[in-house]
C-alpha cells in the first residue's frame, strides 16, 4: 500500500490516462496524497505541445525528484522525448501509461477489490478468480490485507466469465493476487482447467488474458498450462511471471517460493511450445541484501530470457514487513542499478517491437487512445496503435488484421489491411 502523488498536464486524453492509472492504483490498495513530500512515489503525466511546456516539464520533474522518494514520468513527452529527462539528469523511471500501476506496486502482487465480483469496463471484463496468495514474501504488505488464497469452484468462475461475455466483454482479464495458485487451498491447482473451460465452453468472439502468476505457483502445472495456451486462440499468448531477481540468494531473502532455475524452466517450456508469445516479468532492484554480484546475475538472467515486457521496481520499504527492518542499500546504488536495468529493458523491449515491423497481426481493439487513435492487442497481447480510427470505422470491441508499420519502444503502430 503505497502513497502516491500524481500531476497531470495537457489535454483531456492525458487526464483520461491519469484517471485510468488512479483507478488501477485504487484497486491495488494504494492511496493518493496531495503533497509530493508525503508520497512514496510521485507520478508525472507529461505533455509536449510547445517548447515552453517542455521546459516547464523538465523543471517540474527536477523539483519532484527532490521532493519524493521515487519519481515515475509518463505521458507524451516521456514517450516521445524521454531522453531529455536523462540528459537533464532527472532520476526517474520513464514509462508508458499502462506500465505505471505495476511500477508503483513495489513488486507486490495486485490486490483485487474487497470481493471477487467481476467488473465490466468498456469491452474489458475483469474477473478476479480468487483472493489471497500462498506466499509470505518478506517485502510485501499486501498479504496482511488479503491473507491465504481462497478459491471459489471452477464452475462458479466459468459462469462469471460467461456473464461478462453476455454483457458485452470482448476481453476477459483473469486477475487475482497470484493466479497460478488458484485451487491450491482446495487440494489441486485448477488454473489450466479454468482457462480451458472458459475458452471451450463459452461461445462468442472474445479473448482471455491471464493476469499475474508467480513462478512458484505455476511450476509443476506449466506443461499442462502451455498446452491450454497452444490449444486455444482465444487465450492471448501472454504470461506475467514476476521473477524479481536473478540471484537465488536474494530470492531466499525475499522469501519467494521459486528459484531462478524453476523460472527458466517455465520460460523454456513456453518457448518450445509457442511460436509467438510475450513474456512479462518484474525485477525488484536494490533489495537490502542485493550485492553487486547478485545484481549482475539479474542482468544476466534478463539478457538470457529477453522478456518483451518488464517492470523494473526500485526497492522501497513497506512498514511492518520483515524487509523494512533490514539495513538498506544507499539511494545512489539503487538508482544506478535501476538505471542500468531500465536501459537494458528499453533495448530488449524495443528489439521485440522492431522485429514485428512488416508483420500482419490479428488484433482486438481494447479502447480509444489519444486523438483519433485506438489501442489494440494482438495475439501475444502486444500493444498496437491504429491511427485515424474513425476514417476506418474502427471502435473498441472490433477484431481486425493490421500490418505493423513502426514502433515506439513499448508499443507498435499499425494500419488495417
Ligand atoms: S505472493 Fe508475495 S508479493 Fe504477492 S501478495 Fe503474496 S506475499 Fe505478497
Amino acid at each position: 500500500m503505497a502513497r502516491y502523488h500524481i500531476e497531470t498536464y495537457g489535454c483531456t486524453s492525458n487526464r483520461g490516462e491519469s484517471r485510468a492509472i488512479e483507478s488501477a492504483l485504487r484497486d491495488a490498495g494504494h492511496y493518493r496524497v496531495e503533497e509530493p513530500e508525503e508520497a512514496d512515489v510521485a507520478i508525472m503525466n507529461t505533455c509536449t505541445v510547445v517548447e515552453k511546456t517542455e521546459r516547464n516539464m523538465l523543471r517540474r520533474a527536477k523539483e519532484l525528484e527532490e521532493e519524493t522518494a521515487d519519481l515515475i514520468i509518463t505521458g507524451c513527452m516521456a514517450l516521445a522525448q524521454g531522453e531529455e529527462f536523462h540528459e537533464e539528469d532527472v532520476d526517474a523511471q520513464i514509462l508508458h501509461w499502462d506500465d505505471v500501476p505495476s511500477a508503483v506496486t513495489n513488486g507486490e502482487c495486485p490486490t483485487p477489490g474487497p470481493g471477487t465480483e467481476p467488473v465490466l469496463d468498456g469491452v474489458v471484463g475483469i474477473l478476479p478468480i480468487a483472493r489471497g496468495c500462498m506466499s509470505n514474501c518478506s517485502y510485501c504488505i499486501t498479504k496482511f490485507a488479503t491473507g491465504r488464497v481462497d478459491s471459489p469452484p471452477v464452475e462458479e468462475n466459468v459462469e462469471k466469465a460467461r456473464a461478462l461475455v453476455h454483457a458485452g466483454a470482448k476481453e476477459i482479464r483473469i486477475t487475482g493476487q497470484d493466479t497460478g495458485v488458484y485451487g491450491w487451498d482446495k487440494g489441486d491447482r485448477k488454473l489450466p482447467e479454468l482457462l480451458d473451460r472458459i475458452c471451450s465452453e463459452i461461445e462468442g468472439d472474445f479473448r482471455v488474458r491471464l493476469g499475474m502468476a508467480n513462478p512458484g505457483g505455476i511450476h509443476g502445472i506449466h506443461e499442462e498450462l502451455v498446452e491450454v495456451f497452444d490449444r486455444h486462440d482465444k487465450l492471448y499468448n501472454f504470461i506475467h511471471l514476476p521473477v524479481q531477481s536473478g540471484s537465488d540468494t536474494v530470492l531466499e531473502a525475499m522469501r519467494r517460493q521459486h528459484r531462478v532455475d524453476k523460472f527458466v524452466e517455465i520460460v523454456e517450456t513456453f518457448d518450445e511450445t509457442l511460436d509467438y508469445w510475450t513474456l512479462s516479468t518484474d525485477f525488484i532492484v536494490g533489495f537490502p541484501t542485493e550485492t553487486e554480484a547478485d545484481h549482475e546475475q539479474s542482468m544476466a538472467l534478463f539478457r538470457e530470457v529477453r522478456p518483451e515486457k518488464v517492470n523494473v521496481t526500485r526497492f522501497s520499504k513497506r512498514p511492518g514487513t520483515d524487509a523494512a527492518d533490514m539495513k538498506g542499500l544507499g539511494g545512489t546504488v539503487k538508482k544506478e542499478r535501476s538505471k542500468e536495468m531500465s536501459e537494458l529493458k528499453m533495448d530488449i523491449v524495443a528489439e521485440a517491437y522492431e522485429s514485428m515491423i512488416g508483420e500482419t497481426h490479428r488484433v482486438m481493439v481494447v479502447r480509444e487512445g489519444t486523438g483519433d487513435s485506438v489501442k489494440c492487442r494482438d495475439e501475444a497481447y502486444r500493444q498496437i496503435i491504429v491511427q485515424n480510427a474513425s476514417e476506418h470505422g474502427i471502435e473498441p470491441g472490433d477484431f481486425l488484421d493490421v500490418e505493423v508499420t513502426s514502433h515506439q519502444t513499448v508499443y507498435a503502430f499499425g494500419k488495417p489491411v
